[in-house]
């Protein structure tokens, strides 16, 4: 049985109020391979934000199917959760109450919401800062904050939509290493949303290439776990040619 995500054949098209029809996912078929990190990348209005959407539940496709561990997603999406551009955080909680929030739904009793909180926001490099409120935050640090409130949880996928993108250059590459080590560490299967072909090729082991609208699959790109610079360029080649094309 497939471990991982599976995208099967998905459909999307939207009718705006003013009659306008845009059709923003066609056919969309790729494999998220379990335990590992797989970018999807493409420019913008190709239609990624529409398929976590349809991903994680918000969203029905017209047709096709989304499996996670074999399993229809619609039922397993328990065990998903999702970090956007912008953190989201509640702004009336300090940082630990952000990050217990889901386990309070979950109705964890409390020893064990607090063990888990601490552990996460120790994770992330947060301890310290769990009684401050998110306006207290850099960027950064608010970013880390959404990533541990999503983590607590214990995702067995995590979707993550251009979650650095609004962050400076150095911010972003820390952000990518806590990524990675933490995606090391916890071992979810990630779905990682970039329209950055760097950050895909530092962060995934595949990379999806979206055509423009409607978004379509234009390549799946494996790339190697120790890439020296001769593969880094062939891969970097290769989905630029597929950007181009599409
Ligand atoms: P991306 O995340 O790749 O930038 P989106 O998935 O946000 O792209 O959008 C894909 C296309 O679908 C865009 O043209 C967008 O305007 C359109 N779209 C997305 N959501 C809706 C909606 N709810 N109603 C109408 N059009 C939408
Ligand atoms: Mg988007």
């Amino acid at each position: 049985m497939n471990r991982g995500l599976e995208i099967h054949a998905v459909s999307r098209t939207f009718y705006t109020e003013n009659g306008t029809v845009v059709p923003a996912l066609d056919g969309v078929s790729f494999d998220a391979p379990a335990g590992q990190i797989t970018a999807l990348l493409g420019p913008s209005g190709c239609g990624k934000s529409s398929l976590l959407n349809i991903i994680a539940g918000f969203d029905a496709p017209d047709a096709g199917e989304v499996r996670f561990a074999g399993v229809p997603m619609g039922r397993a999406d328990s065990h998903c959760s999702m970090v956007f551009q912008t953190p989201a955080l509640f702004a009336w909680l300090t940082v630990a109450q952000n990050v217990e929030f889901g386990l309070k739904r979950k109705k964890l009793p409390r020893t064990e919401r607090e063990k888990a909180v601490s552990g996460m926001l120790r994770l992330v490099g947060l301890d310290g800062f769990a009684l401050a409120y998110p306006d207290e935050l850099s960027g950064g640090m608010q970013q880390r904050a959404a990533l541990a409130r999503a983590l607590v949880l214990r995702p067995e996928l995590l979707l993550m939509d251009e979650p650095f993108a609004a962050l400076d250059a150095q911010m972003r590459e820390k952000m990518q290493d806590l990524l990675l080590e933490l995606q090391r560490t916890l071992g979810q299967t990630i779905l990682f949303v970039t329209h950055d072909i760097e950050e895909a090729l530092r962060i995934s082991s595949q990379v999806v290439v979206l055509s423009s609208r409607p978004g379509r699959v234009a390549d799946t790109i494996p790339l190697p776990p120790a890439m020296d610079d001769a593969a880094r360029t062939a891969c970097r080649a290769r989905i630029r040619a597929a950007l181009a094309e599409s």
